[in-house]
This record gives C-alpha cells, structure tokens and sequence, in this order.
C-alpha cells in the first residue's frame, strides 16, 4: 500500500484545526489502497494551535508534527513538511480547508496515470476583494511575461508530488523560497485541476496588502533577473534620446541662432532621469539584498517541538 504524506502549514489556525483534520480523516478514508498520514508543520503560532496538534497527535498514530520556534512563514512550513516525508506520495494542503480534501482523490487518479504531480487552480476568487483578484492577475502577467517559468495564474499550493519530484523541490538549497515557481522550475508533467474559490472555515486570511505585494517582488527576483536588464534598456534609451535631443539642439542654435533655455523642459528632464537612476537603484539593491540573505546560509526553518523520531534534518 502506498502512503501519502498530508503536509498541513498551520499558523494561528486554532478556529479550523479540528475541523479540517475531522473532515479530512473522513474523506481520505474513502479512498481505497493508500495510507494517510498528517505532517502538522505549526509555524510558530502564538494562539493554541500547537496544543491541538499535540491532542490530536497524542490519539492518531498517523498524525506527526514540527513546531517552529517563531514564524517563519508558508515557504518554510511547507519545506520543512516536504523535507521530513517519507511517503510515496506528499500533498501540501492548507489547514483553513480552502483547498477542499475531495480533490485528493482526483490528484492520486492523476498520479496513477502517470503524472508526476497534480495541482489545484482556482477558477473563481469569489469571496475574495477585488483588489486583491486584480493586483493577482497583473502579478501573473508581468512574471510570465519576464520569467522563464511558466506559474500559472490561480494556482494554489496544493498539490500532490511524487516522491522524486518532492525530492528536486528539497534539493533547492534556497533560503528565500517561492514554491509557486519552484514547482514549475524543477518540471516533471503536472495535471492542473480547477476547483472553485471556497472561503476559509474560521479565523483570518493571514496575507495583507503590503505582504502580498512583498511576496510578488520575492516571485519575480526570485526566477528572474529582467528586471537588472530592464534597467539597462531604460539607460539605453534615455541615453539615445539624450544623443538625438543634442543633435536637435546643436542643428536648432546653428541655424536659427541661440534661443533662450526653457526652465521647465530642464526640470522636468533632471527628474526623469534622475527618478530612473534611482529606480534602477532601487532594483539592483532589491537583488543585492537578496543576495545578502543567500550568503548568509542561514537555515530555512528552526525547529522547537517535533514528535517524528528523527528531527528532521535541516539541510
Ligand atoms: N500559514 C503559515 N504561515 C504563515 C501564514 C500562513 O503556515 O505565516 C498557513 C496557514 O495556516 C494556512 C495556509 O498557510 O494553512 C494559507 O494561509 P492563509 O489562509 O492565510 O492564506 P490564503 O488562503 O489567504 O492565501
Ligand atoms: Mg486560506
């Protein structure tokens, strides 16, 4: 019998733990010829979750857990989950039950049919702001359009791997991690399937604004440099139009003799450029920070509380 590893990121997550483990157990237990297990990976909360784990662990032989020092965020959860399975088959699958459990069967059908992985798309992002949908939407555009993997737009992280592809993912020795790329970039053939947006049990979506935006900026340095070319393009260009605009000036005062500078074309040009001299700043420093924190190696995820035999081993 082949065993499926359930690796469940939980941070603050106390109103739908329960829940989501009660509906879960009961929809895997419908599905024949695999064995389940739980990976628990509570990232530090400060509300009771690590508790209901511990209980729920205590009664489920199936059921292991780590517990982090602090918050370390999904990407760590989620890696730390990966890195200490074993099983067959691994399935990342939030704990708010948005990523609805009955599609585990439609993912194992997908494996067995030979794909490597299997993941899950949202269609609609209904129950979800406005704003928010369309912000996703350009982030989607602008990183398939810089990037050479392809993340596709509405993917979620919940999907199903094999064991070897869970093996690539680990193998990445990055620290700032972005699994929406990460998954794409190591390849193997993934089935995508959809299911519509559901809203979450209990408790509040942890993502704001600003942190969706930061998570954006993260995708993009993180599986593309575009962006560093993108500030020698500008340079190009303004630099060439700079040449053109002397020439113009140099032909303009030979024949029609000097004419008085404009103040406002001369402000104007001085705050252009210099707003793209800084914006270029800005996006080296944005990967020059990120280098900082690479070579730093600084382990993904520290771990206080586990009740796997073996600690899983960090790197
Ligand atoms: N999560 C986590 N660490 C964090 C934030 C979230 O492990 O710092 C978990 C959270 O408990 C949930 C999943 O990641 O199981 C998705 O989080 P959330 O529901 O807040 O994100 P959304 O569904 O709004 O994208
Ligand atoms: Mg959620």
């Amino acid at each position: 019998m082949k065993t499926v590893d359930l690796i469940v990121p939980c941070y603050n997550e106390s109103g739908s733990l329960l829940l989501f483990f009660s509906h879960t157990s009961e929809v895997v237990a419908g599905i024949p010829g695999y064995d389940f297990r739980f990976i628990f990976v509570d990232d530090g909360s400060t509300d009771n979750t690590l508790e209901l784990i511990r209980g729920i662990a205590a009664e489920h032989d199936n059921v292991h857990y780590i517990s982090f020092s602090r918050n370390f965020k999904k990407e760590a959860a989620m890696y730390a989950g990966l890195k200490a399975s074993t099983g067959d088959l691994a399935a990342v699958i939030d704990a708010d039950l948005q990523h609805p459990p009955e599609l585990l069967a439609d993912m194992l059908k997908a494996i067995e049919e030979g794909y490597d992985s299997c993941s899950a798309r949202r269609v609609s992002r209904e129950g979800e702001p406005k704003i928010r949908s369309i912000w996703a939407r350009m982030f989607y555009k602008i990183i398939n359009r810089m990037s050479e993997v392809e993340i596709v737009d509405g993917a979620v992280d919940y999907r199903m791997m094999t064991r070897q592809m869970v093996q690539a993912i680990v193998s990445l020795p990055e620290v700032q991690r972005f699994s929406k790329g990460i998954f794409c970039w190591v390849g193997f053939n993934t089935k995508w399937i959809e299911f519509k947006n559901v809203e979450r049990i209990a408790g509040e979506s942890k993502w704001s604004f600003w942190s969706l935006v930061r998570y954006a900026i993260d995708g993009i340095t993180a599986f593309t440099t575009f962006p560093l070319r993108l500030a020698t393009i500008a340079g190009a260009c303004i630099s060439f139009a700079a040449f053109i605009y002397l020439i113009v000036i140099i032909c303009t005062t030979l024949i029609f003799g000097k004419d008085t500078p404009g103040y406002a074309s001369t402000i104007v040009l001085l705050l252009f450029i210099g707003g793209v001299i800084i914006l270029s700043l800005g996006i080296i420093g944005e990967y020059l920070a990120r280098m900082y924190m690479e070579t730093k190696r600084r382990p993904i995820f520290i771990a206080r509380e586990t009740n796997f035999e073996k600690e899983p081993k960090e790197k």
